[in-house]
C-alpha cells in the first residue's frame, strides 16, 4: 500500500503525491507514458530512492525511506530498466548473488557452523541450477554474464531475483532490450510466477502485454495517478488516452 508518495529532483516533481495499493498475490501493472514517474515510484519503494514525503506499508509495515538492504531484508527485491547484471560473474554466480545475506553470513554462519553452512550453500547452487533450468538456459551456468544477449541478461537478472524468494517482486520493463524471441519467454515467467501467487509490480509500456499479464493496472502520469483498475477500464478512460496521445 502506497499512500501520497512524492519525490522531486531540483524542481522536478517526478513522483507529485502517488497512492495505489498492489492487492497481496496480485501481478499489478504500472503503465504511463515516458517520464511519468513509474520507474521513480519503484526505485522508492525499492529502497534506492528516498521519498521526500509518503508512506509505503508492506504486510502492514512502514517501510518508506528504509535503505535498499533493509527493504530487501523485508523481502522486496527489484530488477532495473536497463537490465543489471554482474559481467565478470558466471551465470551461476550471478543466482548465487541473488541469495539474502543472511543464508550465510556474518553472525548467523557462524552460528550455524560451518559444516551447515556448506550444506546451505549446497542447496542454494542446485536451486540456482533448478531455476537455470526453468529458465532455459542451463547450458550458460558457467558463462561470464557479459557474453549474454540483452534477453538473456534479462533472464538471469530475474533470476537472481527468483533466488530471494521475494514476498514483493518489482520488475522494471522487463521486456525492454530483449529480442523477439526471448521476450515471450520472459512473459511466460512472470506469468508463471503470477499463477504462484507471487506479488509482483510490473512497469511496461506496451499495454497489450498489460492487458494479458495484469490485474489490476495503475495509470500514473506526469507524477501522478490517473486511475487504478482493469486494463479495460484504462483502455477506456478518456484522461488515460489524452495521457497516452501527449506522451
Ligand atoms: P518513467 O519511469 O515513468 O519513464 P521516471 O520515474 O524515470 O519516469 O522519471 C520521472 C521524471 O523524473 C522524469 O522527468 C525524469 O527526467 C525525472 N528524473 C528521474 N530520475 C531522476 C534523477 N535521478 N535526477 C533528475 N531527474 C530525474
Ligand atoms: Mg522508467
Amino acid at each position: 500500500m502506497v499512500e501520497d508518495l512524492a519525490k522531486s529532483f531540483g524542481g522536478v516533481h517526478a513522483v507529485d503525491g502517488v497512492s495505489f495499493a498492489i492487492p497481496r498475490g496480485s501481478l499489478t501493472g504500472m503503465i504511463g507514458p515516458n517520464g511519468a514517474g513509474k520507474s521513480t515510484v519503484l526505485g522508492m519503494i525499492a529502497g534506492a530512492i528516498r521519498p521526500d514525503r509518503g508512506s509505503i506499508a508492506l504486510e502492514g509495515q512502514e517501510i518508506a525511506g528504509l535503505p535498499s538492504h533493509r527493504t530487501a531484508r523485508r523481502g522486496v527485491v527489484r530488477t532495473f530498466q536497463a537490465a543489471s547484471v554482474f559481467p565478470r560473474m558466471t551465470v551461476l554466480e550471478n543466482l548465487l548473488l541473488g541469495v539474502p545475506p543472511w543464508h550465510g553470513e556474518g553472525i548467523a554462519a557462524a552460528l550455524l557452523g560451518r559444516r551447515r553452512w556448506r550444506r546451505e550453500e549446497r542447496e542454494q547452487v542446485l536451486r540456482a541450477r533448478e531455476l537455470l533450468a526453468r529458465l532455459g538456459i542451463s547450458s550458460m551456468a558457467d558463462t561470464f554474464a557479459a557474453q549474454l544477449s540483452g534477453g538473456q541478461k534479462r533472464l538471469v537478472e530475474i533470476g537472481r531475483a527468483m533466488m530471494a524468494r521475494p514476498r514483493l517482486l518489482l520488475l522494471d520493463e522487463p521486456m525492454a532490450g530483449v529480442s523477439r524471441t526471448l521476450a515471450p519467454v520472459i512473459e511466460a515467467l512472470v506469468a508463471e510466477l503470477r499463477e504462484e501467487g507471487m506479488t509482483v509490480l510490473l512497469i511496461e509500456h506496451e499495454l497489450a502485454l498489460v492487458e494479458r499479464l495484469c490485474s489490476p493496472v495503475v495509470v500514473l502520469a506526469q507524477g501522478r495517478v490517473l486511475m487504478q483498475g482493469e486494463m479495460a477500464e484504462a483502455r477506456a478512460n478518456p484522461e488515460v488516452r489524452r495521457a497516452y496521445l501527449v506522451g
